[in-house]
C-alpha cells in the first residue's frame, strides 16, 4: 500500500510566536482527523522545542533542516544529530540545494551527514535534484545518479528503510514553477530503479518525496504518481491552512 509523508520545510522563517500559532492550529485540526498520511514539520533549530511541545502527543513528527556530521566538539555554530534527537527530532533534511549552493556542501559532506544521522537513529531526508542548466544539457539522470551513488555510499541496504529521498529540481524550488507531472514521473521512476539496482528489495521501501513549488493546486496530480510518496514543501508550508489542504490531497490519494 502507498505510504505518504508530507513534510514542511520552513527554512529561515517564523518567530517563536508564529511557530507556536501554526502548531496550535495544526494541533486542533489533527486532533479532529484520523490521518493515514504522516506529517512532519521542520522548523528552524531554535523553534524546534516550542513546536515539539505543542505537537508531541500527536502523530505529527518534528525534524530539523540540517545537522553536522560530528557528535560534539569545537564546531562553533553547528548542531549534532544527537542534539536533535534529544529535543524530539525524528528526521533531518540533508543536502538541500540551498545548503549546497550557499554553504558549499558537496556530495561527500552530504554522505558523512547522512551516515552520522543514521548512526543516531535520525532519519535523513536526502535532497537531490538538477539545476536548470543541467536539465537543459540533458544531464538530469547523470546528476541524480552521481548525487545518490555518492550520498548513499557505504550505507547498508538493511537501513535503507530509514532514508527518505526528496527529488527537488533546483529550478523549481521557490520559483512558483513546479516540474511537470511527466518530468516528476520520469525522475522518480529513475530514482526508484537506481535504488533497487543499488539496494535490491530495500530500495523499494524508500519513500521518494517531490519538492519544488508544490501547493494545494498541484498536489493531487503529483501525489497520484506511482513513485511519489509525498512532498517536501517550502513556501506553501508556511501557511497552516494551505499546508492542511495539501495534507488533505494526500489523504484523498490514500482513501
Ligand atoms: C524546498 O525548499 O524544499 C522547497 C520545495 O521549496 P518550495 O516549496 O518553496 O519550492
Amino acid at each position: 500500500m502507498k505510504q505518504m509523508l508530507i513534510a514542511a520545510n520552513w527554512k529561515m522563517n517564523k518567530t517563536r510566536v508564529e511557530s507556536e500559532s501554526f502548531a496550535n492550529e495544526l494541533l486542533s485540526w489533527v486532533e479532529k482527523n484520523n490521518l493515514r498520511s504522516k506529517i512532519l514539520i521542520c522548523p528552524p533549530f531554535i523553534n524546534i522545542p516550542f513546536v515539539y511541545n505543542i505537537l508531541c502527543k500527536t502523530a505529527v513528527q518534528i525534524g530539523a533542516q540540517n545537522c553536522f556530521f560530528e557528535k560534539e566538539g569545537a564546531y562553533t555554530g553547528e548542531i549534532s544529530p544527537q542534539m536533535l534527537v534529544s529535543v524530539g527530532c525524528k528526521y533531518v533534511i540533508i543536502g538541500h540545494s540551498e545548503r549546497r549552493t550557499h554553504f558549499g556542501e558537496n556530495d561527500e559532506v552530504i554522505n558523512r551527514k547522512i551516515k552520522s544521522a543514521l548512526a543516531s537513529e535520525l532519519k535523513p531526508i536526502f535532497c537531490v535534484g538538477e539545476t536548470l542548466n543541467e536539465r537543459e544539457m540533458q544531464l538530469t539522470n547523470n546528476v541524480l545518479e552521481r548525487q545518490i551513488r555518492i550520498g548513499l555510499c557505504a550505507i547498508d541496504s538493511n537501513i535503507m528503510e530509514n532514508i527518505v529521498i526528496a527529488y527537488e529540481p533546483v529550478w523549481a524550488i521557490g520559483t512558483g514553477i513546479s516540474a511537470t507531472t511527466e518530468q516528476i514521473d520520469e525522475a522518480h521512476n529513475f530514482i526508484r530503479k537506481l535504488l533497487v539496482d543499488l539496494f535490491g528489495n530495500s530500495g523499494k521501501a524508500v519513500l521518494i518525496l517531490y519538492g519544488g513549488s508544490l501547493n494545494s493546486n498541484n498536489a493531487y496530480e503529483i501525489f497520484s504518481l506511482e513513485n511519489v510518496n509525498g512532498g517536501l514543501i517550502g513556501k506553501a508550508s508556511l501557511d497552516v491552512k494551505e499546508f492542511i489542504q495539501i495534507v488533505e490531497k494526500s489523504e484523498q490519494i490514500l482513501s
